[in-house]
């Protein structure tokens, strides 16, 4: 019997394991899909407080399981593949195995969202990708295009001109999303040019089994044309990882799990920290300070119940 499983190991569920772990708890951190969650994707992070000159996103993130580790938080592969919290200890089933807990902290975060084409779906690591630092790479001297309007996008094609001979954003509207410091360092980019009002309906060539091309629509007058492309990227935003949550704990009509204030889900004893729950800020700061509010909580909870 657990007294502590964090799900998720990003940001969010590292920060959780941390103050469980200091506080004498031994938390089980569920690595996930995607261990060490969306900062394991990024390159230089420079917002973060504490770190001057910036630092890498995989480094940052593996800085705080090694903090977490120090005192005594136990992490594993695997992921979440069903839970039921219809009752306590709440049990949870990591890639077949069920493990048996007093509480939860969902830090499962969210991952890259699709545009949900058949053809962009058919060529997902052939010439389509959603992490730019993961694949850009392959796009040496090539034309690559990014879609989104957002600081993702602003980031993903300024990190792809260090590649791509020319890297074109495509965004839906004329009006950006991105804040005004992403925003004008993506413009001051010469490598950088720009497609508004306009959305990607078709990607080619999935007879060829590789990206040619993309076949744009104006969301203006819905007119579209042809746009030859090697490397095809999505930054369109996130969906939140919480499918196996569904039915247990409210969510919203997104998947967003609804937080019934400070890190208390609908359900007493499972706490919420990170992207799983927060569609507004979405930071590495807000996702940490959230991992801290849901192992305090979750310590809390426990002392109550007299553990
Ligand atoms: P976002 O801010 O939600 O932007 C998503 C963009 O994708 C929007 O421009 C949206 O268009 C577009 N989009 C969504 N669905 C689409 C679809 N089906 N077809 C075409 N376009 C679509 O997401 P994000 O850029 O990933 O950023 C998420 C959060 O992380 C933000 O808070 C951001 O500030 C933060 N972030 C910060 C940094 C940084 O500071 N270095 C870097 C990356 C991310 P509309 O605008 O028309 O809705």
């Amino acid at each position: 019997m657990r007294n502590i499983v964090i799900v998720g190991s990003g940001c969010a569920g590292n920060t959780a394991a941390i103050y469980a772990a200091r506080a004498n708890l031994q938390p089980l951190v569920v690595g996930g899909h995607e261990p060490g969650g969306q900062l394991s994707l990024t390159t230089l992070v420079e917002n973060f407080p504490g770190f001057p000159e910036g630092i890498d996103g995989p480094e940052l993130v593996q800085n705080i399981r090694k903090q977490a580790e120090k005192f005594g938080a136990e992490f594993m592969h695997g992921s979440l593949v069903e839970a039921d919290l219809s009752k306590r200890p709440f049990r949870l089933n990591i890639d077949g195995d069920w493990v048996e807990t007093r509480t939860v902290i969902i830090a499962s975060g969210a991952s890259a969202r699709w545009l949900g084409l058949p053809s962009e779906q058919k060529l997902i690591g052939h010439g389509v990708s959603s992490c730019a630092t993961c694949d850009g790479f392959f796009y040496r001297g090539k034309k690559i295009m990014v879609v989104g309007g957002g600081d993702s996008a602003m980031e993903e094609a300024i990190f792809l001109t260090r590649f791509g001979s020319e890297v074109t954003i495509v965004h839906r509207r004329d009006e950006f999303r991105a804040s005004r410091i992403m925003l004008d360092r993506a413009r001051q980019n010469p490598k950088v040019k720009w497609i508004t009002s306009a959305e990607p309906v078709e990607v080619f060539d999935t007879e060829q089994g590789f990206v040619t091309g993309v076949r744009l629509r104006s969301t203006k007058d819905g007119h579209t044309w042809e746009q030859e492309v090697d490397g095809f990227f999505l930054a369109i935003g996130h969906v939140p990882n919480t499918s196996a949550f569904k039915g247990q704990i409210e969510l919203d009509a997104d998947g967003y799990i609804l937080s019934k204030g400070g890190a208390r889900t609908s359900v007493k004893g499972v706490f919420h920290a990170g992207d799983a729950q927060d569609r507004t800020y979405r930071q590495a700061i807000t996702a940490a300070g959230a991992g801290c509010m849901a192992a305090i909580e979750a310590e809390r909870f426990l002392e109550a119940e007299g553990h």
